[in-house]
């Protein structure tokens, strides 16, 4: 290993703020320096997590969407889906059933579908509140102020809004019709409202290099966030992108890792994007830097639709047979499932925990 790659990784464990220069340095390992990145990315994990490893469970309850991003099967204007959106009492029947098989997390994402008023998903957030015990994260898009604050009263704790890419300009190509300022701006109203704020990126995205990276992982500590999904670009024939190849698991592991070393105190997935890349994506991805995993806990017949990106995971999977599978994996590799909410530890630190039930 050179010298100076070994003085960099010291500097993480001491808790160094990088440059981007250094992070560029940082994502360029060489072969024999790979290992050293992870086994250093996961020594910051346990330290601040220990073995716990949180679920989160998936609830996809539209795909309709009303964008156009380049990369991604929702996009309006795909023909090639079958469309489907859950109604208010199936939405809360799932969340219950996940909550009753383990889950102390939930996530609610969607396209962008404004058949969702801001009303009817507080009325959902509500009774699915008052029936069970659980932390619920939303991931539905871009909404103005007022509908986040509404969402936020009526008990959402968590929302995850990828920023995708922190480049202006392949932010614009990417998302026709949408605006980067716009994004930002979502990021920082949900943390004015004091949501734990989730971002991230894309791994392998055309017009993508290094340096670009770099930024996005100087972007997610600027943002201060709680949670970064960072998962890699899945090719998809149904899309303008559907020509350019996917992102590997190498370069999103090494993402994932420089990441946990800028940003040791966040709540990091090991994305089920990376999960069907490689049939230990997900293990790889906890054993270099991530903590978190988030399963579908959908009913079958609705998994297959949800498809953003061919050959996704578990689409014939039952919720409960991926919750004992997923439990199986973590334990093999010397970890254990978290038996609590996983507020993010800079959440906890702000005063700004999870109240339940409340
Ligand atoms: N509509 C919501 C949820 C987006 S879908 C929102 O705008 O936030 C969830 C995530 O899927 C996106 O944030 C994106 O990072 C990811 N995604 C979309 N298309 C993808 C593709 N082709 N490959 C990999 N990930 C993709």
């Amino acid at each position: 290993m050179r010298a100076e790659y070994d003085d960099m990784l010291k500097k993480a464990l001491n808790g160094a703020r990088f440059t981007k220069e250094e992070v560029i340095f940082l994502l360029k390992p060489e072969k024999d320096e790979m290992d050293a990145l992870f086994q250093t990315a996961d020594r910051i994990r346990k330290a601040v997590f220990g073995d716990y490893v949180h679920l989160r469970g998936i609830v996809e309850f539209s795909n309709f969407c009303e964008r156009n991003c380049l990369y991604c099967g929702l996009r309006k204007n795909n023909r090639n889906i079958t469309r489907y959106r859950l109604m208010p009492e199936e939405i809360v029947d799932i969340a219950a059933y996940a909550v009753s098989i383990g889950y102390k997390t939930l996530v609610l994402q969607s396209g962008e579908d404004s058949f969702y008023t801001t009303g009817l998903l507080c009325d959902v957030i509500k009774r699915i509140k008052e029936r069970v015990d659980v932390a619920i994260t939303l991931s539905i898009g871009e909404r103005d102020f007022e509908d986040y604050r509404l969402l936020r009263e009526a008990g959402a704790d968590r929302y995850l809004i990828k920023q995708e890419t922190s480049n202006r300009e392949l932010y614009r190509k990417l998302h026709p019709g949408m605006s980067y300022e716009n994004r930002i701006r979502c990021q920082k109203d949900l943390k004015s409202l004091r949501y734990e704020l989730g971002t991230g990126n894309m791994v392998g995205l055309p017009w993508q290099n290094v340096e670009t990276l770099a930024e996005d992982i100087i972007f997610f500590r600027e943002m201060d966030a709680d949670m970064i999904g960072i998962g890699p670009f899945i090719s998809n024939p149904n899309t303008p992108l559907g020509r350019f190849p996917s992102g590997t698991v190498e370069e999103t592991l090494k993402v994932l890792a420089v990441t946990r070393l800028v940003n040791p105190l966040v709540n990091l997935p090991a994305t089920t994007a990376l999960g069907s890349l490689d049939s230990f994506g997900r293990q790889k991805g906890l054993m270099a830097g991530a903590n978190v995993v988030m399963p579908n806990v959908m009913p079958v017949n609705y998994r297959r639709l949800y498809e953003i990106y061919p050959s996704k995971i578990c689409t014939g999977e039952r919720p409960e047979a991926c919750r004992h599978c997923i439990e199986g994996i973590i334990n093999s590799i010397g970890r254990k499932v978290s038996t609590g909410y996983g507020e993010s530890p800079k959440s906890l630190r702000r005063g700004n925990a999870v109240c339940m039930m409340s």
